[in-house]
């Protein structure tokens, strides 16, 4: 036996090495000498052998990978692989031809996930949607950037904002040794309940699209590696391991499969994360309408799909599109090993399946950069990621209400009352595994269940209001005594409410109200001071019932590492507001197409479910259907005529705009023209939207701007609409099918103030999907 070579190994390592005839070059071992085993691209070739002294064996880096263990191989082969300048598709047909099975079977399974022995590095998962995270503090003293809550960037518009973020972050995975992310939330937002949504980016298609795509290009332009998650249809957090989605094509296409559709032909995830639910009965980690047919087939997917934690439940789902398995064993059974290898020995699942994912997998890693230049620790500029933090949170914050223009806050005011949320210590951030322990430490933790803790952490606001207003006297008082807070504020010339909702993956709220009697306490302070501002720190619209009370509110969300500076920035007028929202702002529950929160009556999981849906499962399983079906969010609003508090798009400037010389032409592309003019004396951003109605059809948002313009200045800004988005799916057809009719086009601060209509014709027209 060679140095090196275990009994895992083909024991023919030599033998099978050929000449290659074009260039003297010597081909790698087979994988296996059974037939079955072989590499679905037959006999690759290498160019050079290097073997050197072994401490690992392929079982050895399997057992260690399972527990989270980077191991490197000490015999190192390189061959056709190793060759930059090969492509991608080469590399990995030359590298699966040359691993062993135990080798394939690891990276189905581990994380790390590499074929050290081929230099193929092992690379490290982590969480990542708003930074490095650490949830529970799971690596001890680990600190990273955190950004604000993707709802705070689905609020900004600003596709730009979104690739630095994710750029940030990929920098700082890269730095910490991390090379795979688990990122790029792009469920929509269906409900304004759901404990994620803060991980989210908003209700509509084309936001979500744009805004994961962005962030997921700007991670992985750090060469190295992206999730898009959780396809598909995992919009609310209860019983997510045990809902069925009840759900038609053309609902689906049209709305969350879109956003996904885009996110993924912007960003080119190298990876997409199926979800823990299943969809029209089957679990979407082993949907194959979902993995293959839309998936691969229809949008062309080359990267690989991992499985959310827990979210297997069968071998099969291996010839069902499902390319790894994630999180150790944490499924019921160990469905890509254990149980895997009787079927593959009897045929009932082929062995290609093994080699297509696995080929899939070494792909990307190829593609993505990460075997040439493996992520390295090295240090990280904190101070300017900081930065990037602060003009993220600066440019999300929606400004809900400034009635006599309260804000920006008067530079004179000599008392400043600031109350409650914590605003002493830091903000609040949303709990579960992208939960940032930021640089500096997280100032307080509130355990809540398992390693996830209501957390709160960065830039104070109390001490940025302190240095935003140098000549001011800032008091503070935590609210718990409503008496004296309310006396607090009758002292100040400003009263500055911080008003906090937590929500957290795995839980939604129950309802819409802030809670811990926050609403008593701030209708005491808006008594007890007219001239009071609320700052909502929340991951959700919330009831506000003191609304009319309060001169001015501002949604900050969950602000991330410099959200206490940015608020203040906001709130001196150092910086003017210009987010959007980036959902519809209920009135009321009865608003909603689901009023009763789905689930929520539903028995808790017996033991028979949990042995069979997995830890994970909370609940009896159940169905959940969707009464809007494709009329999300505001389209949903629009066909009720229910009126919600604040419309989606909305959000107010310290500056006005104005709208006008709206063009719109349409035969086969629709194509809209117009001008904006900052009219307001102040420089700033502004959103403005534009909405298309097909005929008989819902509006919905076909584009939109974000120009920053000094008071006075204009510009012209062009949308051109994507068919699909004014299309519709045809399930028959298997195609997006445009209409030939009359459509209206809306040029619109928001979702419900139309500043100027126009009309064209559009030709019939069909997309392939
Ligand atoms: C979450 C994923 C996350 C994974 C790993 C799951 O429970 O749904 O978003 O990436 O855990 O932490």
């Amino acid at each position: 036996m060679a140095v090196g070579q275990r009994a895992d190994r083909p024991a023919n390592i030599f033998h099978a090495m050929r000449r290659r005839a074009d260039g003297g070059q010597s081909c790698p071992p087979r994988a296996s000498s059974h037939p079955r085993w072989r590499s679905r691209s037959g006999i690759a070739f290498v160019t050079m052998l290097f073997i050197q002294p072994v401490s690992a064996t392929a079982q050895d880096i399997l057992y260690a990978q399972d527990q989270g263990k980077a191991v490197e191989a000490k015999t190192v082969i390189r061959g056709r692989w190793s060759h930059r300048n090969l492509s991608p598709d080469v590399r990995a047909d030359a590298a699966l031809a040359a691993m062993t099975h135990q080798e394939k079977i690891a990276i189905l399974n581990a994380d790390p996930i590499g074929v050290p022995r081929l230099g193929i590095p092992a690379i490290k998962e982590t969480d990542a949607s708003l930074g490095v995270a650490n949830i529970g503090n799971m690596r001890k003293g680990f600190v990273a950037t955190a950004l604000p809550a993707s709802l705070l960037l689905g609020s900004s518009w600003d596709p730009d904002l979104a690739f630095r973020g994710g750029a940030m972050i990929g920098s700082e995975a890269r730095a910490s040794g991390f090379g795979i992310l688990l990122g790029g939330g792009a469920n929509l937002i269906r409900d304004p309940r759901a404990g994620r949504n803060f991980e989210y980016i908003s209700e509509d298609p084309l936001l979500t699209g744009v805004l994961a795509g962005r962030s997921i290009a700007g991670i992985q332009s750090n060469k190295i590696i992206s999730t898009v998650k959780h396809f598909a249809l995992n919009n609310q957090e209860t019983g997510r391991a045990v809902y069925s989605v009840k759900i038609s094509e053309p609902a689906m296409r049209e709305t969350e499969l879109l956003a996904f559709q885009i996110a993924n032909e912007i960003g080119k995830p190298g990876s997409v994360m199926c979800s823990y639910n299943r969809v029209n009965g089957v679990y979407a980690c082993e949907d194959k309408f979902l993995l293959l047919d839309v998936l691969r087939r229809d949008w062309g997917y080359k990267g690989f799909v991992m499985s959310d934690w827990g979210a297997v439940h069968s071998t099969e789902a291996l010839v069902k599109g499902l390319d790894k398995k994630s999180g150790g064993n944490i499924d019921t059974k160990l469905f890509f090993s254990k149980e895997l290898e009787p079927k593959l020995a009897d045929g009932t699942i082929p062995y290609a399946a093994v080699d297509i994912a696995v080929r899939r997998i070494l792909r990307t890693l190829f593609a993505s950069g990460l075997v040439d230049a493996p992520p390295v620790q090295s240090a990280i500029d904190f101070d300017a990621h900081a930065d990037i933090a602060q003009a993220a949170a600066e440019g999300g914050m929606v400004l809900l209400r400034n009635e006599g223009n309260l804000l920006p806050l008067a530079r004179t005011a000599k008392r400043i009352a600031v109350i409650g949320g914590h605003a002493d210590i830091g903000v609040l951030s949303g709990g579960g595994s992208s939960q940032v322990a930021p640089v500096g430490g997280l100032a307080l933790e509130i355990l809540h269940k398992g390693p996830i803790k209501r957390s709160y952490g960065g830039t104070a606001p109390l001490a940025a209001l302190r240095s935003a207003f140098p000549g001011a006297q800032v008091d503070y008082a935590d609210g718990k005594d409503v008496t004296a807070a309310a006396e607090l504020a009758r002292k100040a010339d400003v009263a500055i409410l911080f008003a906090e909702k937590w929500s957290n993956e795995s839980d939604d709220n129950t309802d819409l109200s802030l809670g811990e009697g926050q609403d008593a306490l701030i209708d005491a302070v808006a008594t007890a001071n007219p001239r009071s501002v609320v700052v909502l720190e929340t991951g959700n619209p919330v009831l506000m019932p003191w609304a009319s009370k309060v001169p001015a509110i501002l949604a900050a969300w969950y602000p991330g590492q410099r959200g206490g500076a940015a608020i203040a920035a906001v709130l001196s007028g150092q910086v003017n507001p210009s987010g959007h929202l980036p959902v519809t702002w209920p009135a009321g529950l009865e608003q909603l197409p689901l009023p009763v929160l789905p689930g929520s009556n539903v028995p808790r999981a017996n033991a028979e479910v949990r042995r069979a849906f997995g830890f994970q499962a909370d609940r009896m399983p159940f169905d959940l259907e969707y009464p809007e079906g494709s009329d999300i969010g505001y389209r949903w609003f629009e066909r009720t005529g229910a009126k919600p508090l604040y419309p989606f798009g909305y959000g107010l400037s310290y500056s006005a705009f104005r709208y006008d010389r709206l063009k719109a032409t349409g035969g086969r592309q629709l194509k809209v023209t117009f001008r904006v003019t900052n009219i307001g004396g102040r420089d700033g951003a502004d959103v403005p939207q534009i909405y298309v109605s097909p005929p008989g059809r819902t509006k919905r948002l076909v584009g939109w701007s974000k120009p920053y313009l000094k008071a006075g200045e204009s510009t012209m800004v062009t949308v051109t609409a994507d068919p699909r988005l004014i299309g519709e799916f045809d399930q028959k057809l298997q195609k997006w099918i445009i209409r030939k009719g009359r459509y209206g086009v809306e040029l619109a601060h928001d979702a419900g103030d139309t500043v100027q209509t126009s009309h064209v014709a559009m030709n019939h027209r069909e997309v392939r999907p």
